[in-house]
């Protein structure tokens, strides 16, 4: 009697990982050796099996009449990663994948893939779990649920359960029964927003790849949250990131990407280095906070897009603000070209672009001082660290402070537009983590009543615009 490994390939299920599949259809061919079943199934023991961009789909083609493209584009992650790749360098990725040699993928992704590459654990929902069994006999792997960061299941909005990968072992979900729902727990919403944008890079076809920062930027001045200078306040953007995905830390990737000291891997280099490329989850984490879903920002691009003569207000980058403020303050042209590496020439550009006066014969050191001092004062900086940045005695820097009421003014108008900035992205903050049918002007009241009423008072204008319509009183 003869048989075939084709006659023990397992029905690939919707939405089941090759992964899943593979390893199903391995266990079920009849030999004692995990190694012979490997090298009858996917041709070579040798090969990386939960790959996520396998070397073998050629042979599985093969084997079981799917075609390469129905595997890649429904029962791998591939595609997830299609937005944020020139189209060339996907196209020769899936070339290679056709090929059966992915061994140079990784250096064709434009993004460093190493440490927060994939998810550390395999994943599975309990709930899709359960109806898994109850219609095909059997819980597998699906696509969605391995996507990276991604928490919950958007199916059921539970949360889901981690199984941990064993290399080499035939990783299989483990057959529970979860009739005691009290176990699930139920997302939150900012893990389903993270789940559904992933997810829908799946079926994205539109290429955000080149200067995509400047629209993150764009969002961020509409919603008028830059300084004075029009810059973003990069610290403040931080902490408000972390408080918002305040429920992803746990997840090791999350961790990564948000611990202090992995300034590599921090999402707010989004907004300053313009066409470095990052990994897809450090797009999502900023466009889930800023943007609804993909299609609104596809949209948003397009619109900006369209208005062709409507120049883009793109902040400077902290290194051309350090370069403005050294022109302020009296520096000579020479020494800002020096530590710049810029010319004088266009140093000066910048400085009548900026209605900044070079005076280049009076430079002395005490001018120069002194209005360096001026500079940090109208930026609102602290006296005490002013003088310890000078330095000088902290009178002198008082003295300077009390002689000039308009210094004062401007201090003070900096100092309020700052803690406006902070208010405003605090509010926004509290409404994106609220559910949107409890998203009430009373409810978004009781979260934070201290910045409702700050901005209330101060801010009023901005507030009515960003709060949802008030309902019209019923008259009786
Ligand atoms: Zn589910």
């Amino acid at each position: 009697m003869t048989w075939n490994v084709k006659d023990f390939c397992p029905e690939l299920l919707p939405n089941e990982t090759v992964y899943s599949w593979v390893t199903r259809w391995i266990q079920a061919v009849p030999f004692p050796q995990l190694k012979e079943s490997t090298r009858l199934v996917i041709g070579s023991s040798n090969k990386q099996r939960n790959a996520i961009f396998p070397s073998f789909l050629p042979i599985l083609e093969a084997h079981s009449g799917k075609t390469i493209k129905s595997l890649i584009e429904g029962h791998t992650i591939i595609p997830y990663f299609k937005s944020f790749c020139e189209e060339k360098s996907y196209k020769s990725i899936i070339k290679d994948i056709y090929k059966g040699d992915s061994s140079k993928v990784h250096l064709k992704l434009p993004f460093n893939s190493g440490r927060i590459f994939a998810n550390p654990d395999l994943q599975i929902c309990p709930i899709c779990s359960d109806n898994d069994i109850h219609q095909y006999g059997i819980n597998y792997f699906h696509v969605i649920h391995q996507l990276p960061g991604v928490q919950v299941c958007i199916h059921h909005r539970v949360e889901l359960l981690k199984i941990k990968r064993i290399p080499c072992a035939l990783n299989r979900p483990p057959i529970l029964k979860y009739g005691n729902k009290d176990t699930i727990k139920n997302s939150t919403e900012t893990q389903l927003k993270l789940a559904l944008l992933s997810t829908e890079l799946l079926n994205n076809d539109d290429n955000l790849t080149g200067s995509i920062s400047q629209y993150y930027t764009a969002r961020f001045i509409e919603f008028k949250l830059t300084t004075d200078r029009g810059g973003i306040d990069q610290k403040l953007l931080y902490e408000v990131l972390r408080y918002y995905y305040q429920d992803h830390m746990k997840n090791k990737l999350f961790d990564t990407i948000f611990s202090s000291d992995n300034v590599q891997h921090d999402p707010r280099d989004l907004l300053c280095k313009g066409k470095t490329h990052f990994h897809p989850l450090k797009h999502l984490i900023l466009i889930a906070f800023l943007f609804d879903n993909i299609k609104e920002l596809v949209d948003y691009i397009a619109e900006i897009k369209s208005i062709k003569n409507k120049p883009l207000i793109i902040p400077y980058p902290p290194t051309m603000i350090n370069i403005i403020n050294a022109l302020v303050t009296g520096f000579s042209l020479k020494k800002i070209s020096q530590s710049s590496g810029m010319s004088a020439c266009k140093l000066k550009q910048i400085a009548i672009s900026n209605h900044i006066t070079i005076n280049q014969r009076e430079k002395t050191i005490f001018r120069a001082e002194k209005k360096s001092i001026k500079s940090m004062l109208k930026r609102g900086k602290k006296t005490n660290d002013i003088a310890a940045k000078i330095p000088c005695s902290i009178d002198v820097v008082t003295k300077i402070l009390d002689q000039s009421p308009k210094i004062q003014a401007q201090r003070n108008e900096y100092l309020f537009t700052r803690k406006r900035a902070a208010a405003r992205l605090r509010l926004i903050t509290t409404m994106r983590v609220m559910e949107k049918e409890l998203l009430t002007r009373n409810n978004i009241y009781a979260q934070d009543t201290r910045t409702y009423r700050w901005l209330f008072k101060r801010d009023r204008e901005w507030l009515e615009k960003m709060l949802p319509k008030r309902y019209a009183r019923k008259k009786h």
